[in-house]
């Protein structure tokens, strides 16, 4: 009996692992918690291409190429979403729901979200972690005055939003629509009208949901005298705040 269109959906991407789909095309080599190898999208001649397996996404340092395994697939096959999901889903020996046709636009603009959420935090993460923000400084500052060291960090992937306007969205637009990444909540209209980053010199705390995707951000000022002291994505598509549990976010996200 098949089940419907996101339950096969969850259950392809519980059978797929990033490392081995990278491996059909990229000589991957292993470094802490992710693999590092020469990018596919561009001509890479340092390592720039990063998978990281507990998220299930690849991230390209250089040209800003990131994605999934589906999105990998995608991109490199040149095929369309349903596409693939059908062709992976014979692969496993999976049911492909009738019906799946009616709502195929909103599914796709959630699984992009996802996508999209996924990438910013480990932009986010990385730009901490490596110390390349402008403010990581005074965000492992804060940290480490709450008693937070590298260890948790790398655990909830905490981030950090530098100060400039875009950096987040000049990354994102390369791979997604200014209108999915207004719709996950990271970017808005500016009053130029054009768009900027949502969250802007704050440390990040991703959240995640039931199936350990990031869903959404939690953001701390970095800055004194700099309002609302914490912001939080609002309900999406793929967010919904009453259904999420909370953890190191509420406890960051304090007044003092
Ligand atoms: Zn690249």
């Amino acid at each position: 009996m098949a089940g419907t269109w996101d339950e096969l959906i969850q259950d392809i991407k519980s059978r797929l692992d990033i490392v081995d789909v990278v491996s059909e095309q990229v000589v991957l080599k292993k470094r802490g918690n992710s693999y590092w190898g020469l990018c596919p999208f561009h001509k890479d001649k340092n390592p720039s291409f990063c998978v990281t397996p507990s998220m299930g996404i690849y991230k390209c340092f250089s040209c800003g190429e990131g994605g999934d395994a589906i999105k990998l697939i995608m991109k490199t096959k040149n095929m369309e979403f349903r596409e693939v999901i059908e062709e992976l889903a014979e692969k496993f020996g999976l049911e492909v729901p009738k019906t799946h046709k009616s709502d195929g636009s909103s599914r796709e603009l959630k699984e992009q979200m996802l996508n999209a959420t996924a990438i910013a935090a480990e932009i986010y993460h990385d730009l901490l972690l490596r110390e390349k923000a402008d403010n990581a400084q005074d965000a492992l500052k804060y940290l480490s005055k709450r008693g937070i060291g590298s260890d948790i960090i790398k655990k909830f992937h905490l981030g950090v939003a530098p100060k400039g306007f875009s950096t987040l969205y000049d990354e994102l637009r390369k791979d997604f629509s200014n209108d999915v990444l207004e719709k996950a909540g990271l970017i808005l209209k500016s009053e130029k009208g054009g768009y900027i980053d949502r969250f802007r010199s704050r440390l990040i705390i991703p959240i995640r949901n039931e199936n350990g995707q990031y869903v959404a951000f939690g953001a701390r000022a970095l800055e004194s005298g700099q309002t609302p002291k914490y912001i939080n994505s609002s309900d999406s598509l793929i967010y919904n705040k009453s259904k999420i549990l909370y953890g190191l976010d509420t406890d960051l996200a304090e007044q003092h």
